[in-house]
């Protein structure tokens, strides 16, 4: 058996679950608009619910195994906490057969697993339930983010993207989108609906102007006037593609795009290793390069921050260089 093997069956699964919870909240309670204004909004629903779901198969696969996750169960508890409770609960019991159903003081306890501090020695899962909020309210694209970090390295990612095409040419054929990494074993990709998977790479383009870049939707999480700057520097010309979340790994890493460009937007933010370290796996994997905006290594030892880096630049190996070089050309001229 291959290195990793049960943690990868484990994390396909758990991750595919949780993609199914935020699909039945988006088409019960955001397509359906039937939530009023006191309820919570149903992307809280939603995250609290993958990530219960998520935390809930670790446990019982790898129950020693500490986990990093985004979300806490404080605002589920009490009386304030009820209403949202009894959604949660109902929800996440959804996806469990009855002898596996969560009691709520089960329920609290699995969210809660995920606050471990991360660190560099150790196995240690990193969760994202949903990443790309604004993009599952919209419709967009959004992702459940999972990766297994050993001391300090990333070895495992999975990433489940249940509104991009399985096929990046054909938008309007069928969505749901599954991704893995595993550390010296390549990326590959299977659709939801079916268990085969084919190994994804990396465009194979040698000139920074036949690139296409992709940045986030959000100019508050990634500058677009900078990025637009570099695109000059670097001769492209084509309209960047702005999608929301880490959907954006996925596609480039299966060369639906060439550059990935998150270009701080504040000294102070500091990114997330949720956010970030399936994503990177998959990055390498399929063949291409990452790094902070400083050309330094994504480095997953620190915590639950990439307290070290500065923004994040992905793209194919062969141009990365380049990237970089325009990157810092630009930011180094606002200081
Ligand atoms: P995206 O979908 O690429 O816009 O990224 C969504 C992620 O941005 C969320 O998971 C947040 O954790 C993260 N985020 C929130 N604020 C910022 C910020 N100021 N800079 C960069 N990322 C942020
Ligand atoms: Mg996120």
């Amino acid at each position: 058996m291959s290195v990793l093997a049960a943690e990868r069956k484990v994390a396909i699964q758990a991750v595919l679950q949780a993609s199914k919870v935020c699909q039945s909240v988006f088409k019960n309670l955001v397509s359906g608009e039937t939530i009023t204004k006191n309820d919570k909004s149903p992307v809280t629903v939603a995250d609290f619910s993958a990530q219960a779901v998520v935390n809930t198969y670790l446990r019982e696969h790898f129950p020693e195994d500490p986990i990093v996750g985004e979300e806490d169960s404080k605002d589920l508890r009490g009386d304030t906490g009820k209403a949202l409770r009894e959604k949660v609960l109902e929800l996440t019991n959804g996806v469990f057969s009855e002898s596996e159903k969560l009691s709520e003081d089960k329920l609290l306890e699995a969210i809660d697993r995920g606050n471990y501090a991360g660190g560099a020695t150790g196995r240690h899962w990193a969760l994202d339930p949903i990443d790309g909020t604004k993009g599952f309210l919209r419709g967009g694209q959004y992702a459940v983010c999972l990766a297994l970090i050993v001391d300090g390295e990333v070895q495992l990612g999975v990433m489940g993207c249940p509104n991009l095409p399985v096929d990046a040419s054909k938008p309007d054929g069928p969505r749901g989108s599954l991704f893995i990494a595993v550390k010296g074993q390549g990326a590959f990709q299977r659709a939801f609906s079916d268990i085969n998977e084919s190994p994804i790479k990396f465009s194979n383009i040698t000139s920074t102007q036949e690139a296409t870049f992709c940045e986030s939707v959000e100019s508050g999480h990634s500058s677009h006037s900078d990025s637009a700057q570099i695109a000059q520097l670097l001769g492209i010309t084509r309209e960047p593609v702005r999608m929301d979340s880490q959907a954006k790994y996925c596609s480039i890493s299966r060369a639906d795009a060439d550059i990935y460009l998150r270009l701080p937007v504040s000294a102070t933010y500091v990114e997330k290793i949720w956010d970030h370290a399936s994503g990177s796996l998959l990055v390498t994997e399929a063949g291409g390069a990452i790094s902070d905006v400083n050309g330094n290594k994504l480095d997953f030892s620190v915590g639950r921050t990439l307290a070290k880096n500065k923004g994040v630049i992905a793209s194919n190996a062969s141009i990365h260089e380049q990237v970089l070089k325009a990157v810092q050309t630009v930011l180094s001229k606002k200081q």
